[in-house]
């Protein structure tokens, strides 16, 4: 090397960095992975609108809080078997860094869907349990049920991810040996513990009032190993800071979006609230850590045609991710904000101030008229239920229902549950490592980035 020239040196250094494992300036004391759950790029796009439209702003150049982040890529999401990946596939491969079957958590794509027996040994480690064994402090926050498939990515391994409580296991899967993804979560050794896991699910741990056909109350038995367990967001604010690790869960199900949270004035703290908590306690780690937080509701919002309620589920991510930014130090620690899969929500067009929620308006405020004879949605759907039955007209928003939360956005196609889409995602980056979030990566790839930066 001594008669090389020193720009070549150095040149070969920077390939050789590029190739290889994290330079020092790329690894990362903390890892914050964001999954805005069906939060793909139109989606994106109409929330900064509907964003700024709120805050009485110009939408179409407003931004959210983490699309100022420095460094950008898409992402492929098909899975093992499919063109458009579902949210346990997606966080799999997130998670585990391998793309597996639609509705598998955690395992190959050597596996049958929802058979037990063939799960047998083809467990795929994800990101949370290696980060553990090294010595980080784990955490999972959502506003889904905390079983759902997002989060249970974290710990779950499993050929469904239907599996949540014991009573949705199949005979043939108990006989088989297969264990519900509420117990994979809690009924696990103590150094295995995750120290912070918030989010929904209540039904899926307990007896009474639950879904557990094992009699056991999986909260109960935490508490008793010297766990911490909250139910509302007044005690998640009030939980002592004594190291021992915490769980929180707000509601039986998923919990409520924020319109109705805060319609109902319902005791359940934020995403953010989860968001900052999770933060505080996880960052008392020595060695660092690990967390994943899901802005589920937005992907739940899509599936049954709310289009408004998705924009304001994924606002209230943003703002989520906004405080993980304020609080965190961009030199140690690596935030990562990325989708599972995409909806298929559109932008059909509006005048640069029409409401997102409205309608295209023509002169005079004439409405401009389809060849149905009907006016022409901003914001519509491919598929859900927001279609018409057979037969019927579709129907469009008038001006006085355009702020109601509960009126569905039209979809072409009439399905019960909007179907996911297979678009690219996008994935916004920060701190060290996040320059290898770039150009046109696959889903799996973007485990690597993390694994890289946290030297796992
Ligand atoms: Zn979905």
């Amino acid at each position: 090397m001594a008669n090389i020239g020193g720009k070549l040196a150095a040149g070969l250094c920077a390939l050789a960095l590029a190739a290889g494992p994290a330079s020092a300036a790329e690894r990362a004391r903390n890892v914050i992975l964001f999954i805005g759950d069906g939060m793909g790029v139109s989606t994106l796009t109409a929330a900064r609108i509907y964003d700024g439209q709120k805050r009485g702003v110009d939408g179409a150049s407003n931004v959210l809080s983490f699309e100022t982040f420095p460094d950008l890529a898409l992402v492929r999401t098909y899975s093992a078997d499919s063109l458009v990946t579902d949210s346990a596939a997606g966080a799999s491969a997130l998670l585990t860094g391998r793309r597996t079957l639609n509705g598998a958590l955690g395992v190959t794509d050597q596996i049958k869907f929802a058979d037990c027996a063939s799960a047998k040994g083809q467990s795929a480690p994800t990101l949370a349990e290696q980060a553990k064994q090294a010595g980080l402090a784990v955490g999972v926050v959502t506003t889904a049920a905390i079983t759902d498939a997002t989060p249970a990515s974290l710990y779950a391994h499993t050929p469904s991810r239907r599996w949540q409580a014991d009573a949705d296991l199949p005979p043939e899967a108990v006989e088989a040996g297969c264990i519900d993804i509420a117990r994979q979560m809690l009924d696990v050794p103590n150094a295995a513990r995750f120290d912070v896991m918030l989010g929904g699910g209540q039904a899926n741990f307990v007896a009474e009032d639950g879904k557990r056909m094992d009699g056991r109350d999986l909260t109960a038995e935490w508490r008793q190993a010297g766990g911490l367990y909250v139910q509302t967001g007044t005690e998640l604010a009030q939980v002592p800071k004594n190291g021992a690790p915490l769980l929180g869960l707000f509601a039986p199900n998923n919990m409520m979006r924020d319109t109705a949270r805060q319609a109902t004035d319902t005791d359940a703290p934020t995403l953010t609230q989860m968001t900052t908590q999770a933060i505080e306690r996880l960052a008392a780690n020595r060695k660092g850590y690990f967390l994943m937080v899901e802005g589920a509701l937005i992907d739940k919002a899509h599936h049954v045609s709310l289009a408004g309620e998705a924009l304001n589920e994924t606002v209230e991510f943003a703002k989520a991710i906004a405080a993980a930014a304020a609080m965190t130090d961009p030199k140690d620690t690596l935030i990562i904000v990325t989708a599972d899969h995409s909806h298929g929500l559109t932008i059909n067009g509006g005048a640069r101030d029409s409401s997102i929620l409205g309608v295209l308006q023509g002169n005079d405020d004439d409405p401009p008229v389809a060849l149905d004879g009907r006016t022409v949605p901003i914001l519509m759907y491919a598929t859900g239920p927001g279609a018409p039955a057979a037969g019927e007209p579709r129907s469009v928003p008038s001006k006085s229902d355009i702020d109601d939360p509960d009126r569905l956005t039209y979809a072409a196609v009439p399905l019960m549950s909007a179907a996911h889409t297979g678009e690219d995602v996008a994935a916004y980056a920060r701190g060290p490592g996040a320059s290898k979030i770039r150009g046109l990566m696959d889903q799996p790839g973007v485990n690597r980035v993390m694994r890289e930066a946290l030297g796992l």
